[in-house]
């Protein structure tokens, strides 16, 4: 039971697949869309040992020659260093335009390689095998792709969108529990923008998305659709995408503060804070009811999900240490401070001129 989710972009449409088993298929999937007969495989340590010899095999069968590229697992893999390794290893394969860079692995794999194929030969086919929940739902679906650098998160990088995304939800069983809560930040994150339907569909179905199935699949689809929908309507985040950044500005500046130390924070952790706080806040400023934060917590604490900078292991620095992490994130404009805020659940809305005052006043009664 595959479900197909499509991203329309004029020529550089593409399909999302999703369903158990794609990771095998993948070869056939690929060789029966796109021309390209070599392929560079980037993963990370973790993947390649669970999943990457059934894609090579794959691929082998459907008459796609593979090379891997094996980087170490983590957030500090999206650095200028992995991105020489991984643009060495293309080229040193040979690989022309139109043979395929292929992300085995979460978001940090899928936004590495989908950087280098966007740079190698100015653009190479590029196909997204997402393994993490946060992947699936989120990282590997719009064009996003980049790398970290000491001034912050994601601030190199390029637009560049895969030609296939194949998420196998078979994949997710041997996801660390953790992870997959953490990718399900994201998938509630779409409830919380514009969907209240599906939010209280997640507050009811969430065991059954935990445990796999087609509450799983269902929700994976439902959050690639909402994301599809959005990046349809501004590919280049002129606009409405910016409402993808839903609890990121607060929850980047947790992870910058933490030193982006996964035993602490990993990076849909700092969403599901930044989530509350993005509603704690709106209510703080009369904008929405104080009931709504509460409903969004109360959801996010039943999964396991840290809530609060009091869930964060160790110490965090102060309330205007916080604010210089969030005044460095990208989504700062002329001084003044951009945030999604909310009108209440499903009702999320770009925010331009938040004075830092209240949000640094705020941050002292959080702490
Ligand atoms: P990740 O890639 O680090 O993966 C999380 C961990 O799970 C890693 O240790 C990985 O090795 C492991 N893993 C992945 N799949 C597995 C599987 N099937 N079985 C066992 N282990 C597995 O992190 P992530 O949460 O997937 O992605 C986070 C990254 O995504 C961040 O860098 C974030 O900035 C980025 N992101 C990008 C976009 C975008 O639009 N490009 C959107 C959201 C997030
Ligand atoms: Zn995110």
């Amino acid at each position: 039971d595959t479900v197909t989710v499509s991203v329309g972009l004029g020529e550089r449409a593409y399909d999302i697949l999703i369903g158990a088993g794609l990771l095998a298929r993948a070869g056939a999937e690929i060789a029966a869309r796109l021309p390209g007969a070599r392929a560079a495989v980037v993963t990370d340590e973790n993947v390649a040992a669970l999943h990457l010899r059934p894609l090579q095999e794959g691929l082998g069968a459907a008459g796609i020659g593979s090379t891997a590229i094996t980087l170490p697992p983590g957030e500090r893999s999206k650095s200028f260093g992995a991105l020489e390794e991984t643009v060495d290893g293309i080229l040193g394969a040979r690989l022309e335009r139109r043979d395929f860079v292929i992300a085995l692995g979460g978001g940090v794999v899928g936004d590495l390689a989908g950087f280098a194929a966007g740079i190698v030969r100015r653009g190479m086919n590029f196909v997204q095998v997402p393994t993490s929940l946060l992947a699936q739902v989120d990282s590997s679906v719009g064009g996003k792709t980049g790398i970290n650098t000491g001034h912050g998160k994601n601030l190199i990088g390029v637009f560049h969108q895969p030609r296939l995304v194949l998420a196998d939800t078979a994949a997710l069983g041997t996801l660390p529990e953790r992870e997959f809560r953490a990718g399900y930040a994201e998938v509630a994150k779409y409830g919380l923008i514009d969907r209240p339907d599906f939010f209280a569909w997640l507050e009811n179905n969430w065991r059954d998305v935990f445990s796999g199935g087609t509450a799983c699949t269902e929700a994976i689809a439902r959050s690639c659709r909402a994301k599809a929908e959005i990046v349809e309507r501004d590919e280049r985040e002129s606009g409405e995408r910016a409402l993808l950044n839903l609890g990121h500005t607060f929850g980047h500046a947790l992870e910058a503060a933490t030193g982006y130390d996964s035993a602490r924070l990993v990076h849909g952790e700092g969403v599901a804070i930044g989530m509350v706080l993005a509603h704690r806040f709106s209510a703080r400023v009369n904008l929405a009811s104080p009931d709504d934060a509460d409903r969004v917590e109360a959801h996010l604490r039943a999964v396991g999900l840290p809530t609060r900078l009091e869930h964060i292991p160790g110490a965090l620095p102060d309330a205007e240490a916080l604010l210089s992490y969030i005044a460095q994130d990208k989504k700062v404009s002329r001084g003044a401070l951009t945030f999604i805020l909310t009108h209440g659940i499903g009702r999320s809305f770009i925010a331009e001129d938040v004075p830092a005052s209240e949000v640094l006043a705020f941050l002292r009664e959080c702490q």
